[in-house]
């Protein structure tokens, strides 16, 4: 199943995208009902898939990006978790406002795991319970900022430095799955998340021994080799198998 969330009219809904974007009565993390009559997707604005609480990410999940982002290749023995606000969620086709007094802005191009339901103290067996789906998140990193701070918090907390979306996917194998990024069309990230140092069962299960997680919360797996800086009037994607594209524009504020 393919969820959404939209404006049409001035109105916000959630929805499932099947040829046609039909909203959903109810809960989207619960009991729901899909209304029969559906919008087409130009009549409608597409919105971040999800409203998170949280946004949780993990540095340093696939190798090639340890050796790139690094002098040596050590392998964190245990997930590298950091954090992003809920303000800094923007949806597809939005845009990534480029800060003053940042000298380098990159993308990362993630798969990010959607929670269904509030959740606490997870095996790893149980995680794909605890899950609504997946979708695409781009990690926008002030990169001097990053190496400038002993910390993360700055250099990845900007407003509008966590695209999402366009959907979010159930059922699909996260285990394999093609993920890239593009830059004005041009590939620069490309890689499959077989190449994941932590699965998805592993890091969610250990971020929920850390801290409850809630329906709508979203976790970020780490990007792979490739990534770079954006400038101003660029146009980044993120692609990834089965889910979609998630397309953004970089101004200056
Ligand atoms: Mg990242």
């Amino acid at each position: 199943m393919k969820f959404a969330r939209f404006l049409h009219n001035g109105k916000s809904f959630y929805g499932i995208v099947d040829q046609r974007i039909c909203p959903v009565t109810g809960d989207i993390f619960g009991e729901f009902q899909i209304s029969p009559e559906g919008f087409k997707s130009e009549e409608v604005k597409l919105l971040p898939p999800c409203q998170p609480s949280k946004i949780i990410l993990v540095g340093l999940n696939y190798l090639d990006h340890v050796k790139e982002s690094q002098s040596s290749n050590v392998v964190p023995e245990e997930p590298v978790l950091f954090m992003k606000p809920s303000t800094s969620v923007i949806g597809p086709d939005e845009t990534i406002f480029y800060p003053e007094g940042v000298e380098r802005l990159d993308f990362e191009a993630e798969l990010a795991v959607v929670i269904k339901g509030r959740c606490k103290n997870l095996t790893p067996s149980s995680v794909p319970d605890h899950i609504l789906g997946f979708t695409c998140l781009n990690d926008v990193t002030a990169r001097n900022l990053q190496k400038k701070d002993v910390q993360w918090t700055r250099a990845k907390s900007f407003d509008s430095f966590c695209p999402l979306g366009p959907f979010i996917v159930d059922k699909i194998d996260v285990s394999n799955s093609k993920i890239q990024s593009y830059l004005n069309g041009k590939l620069c990230q490309s890689s499959n998340t077989n190449r994941m140092i932590f699965s998805v069962e592993k890091i969610v299960s250990f971020v929920s021994q850390i801290m409850t997680l809630l329906p709508g919360d979203v976790i970020s797996t780490g990007t792979p080799a490739g990534v770079g800086p954006m400038q101003p009037g660029d146009t980044v994607e993120v692609f990834i198998e089965n889910i979609g594209t998630l397309r953004n524009y970089v101004k200056k504020v």
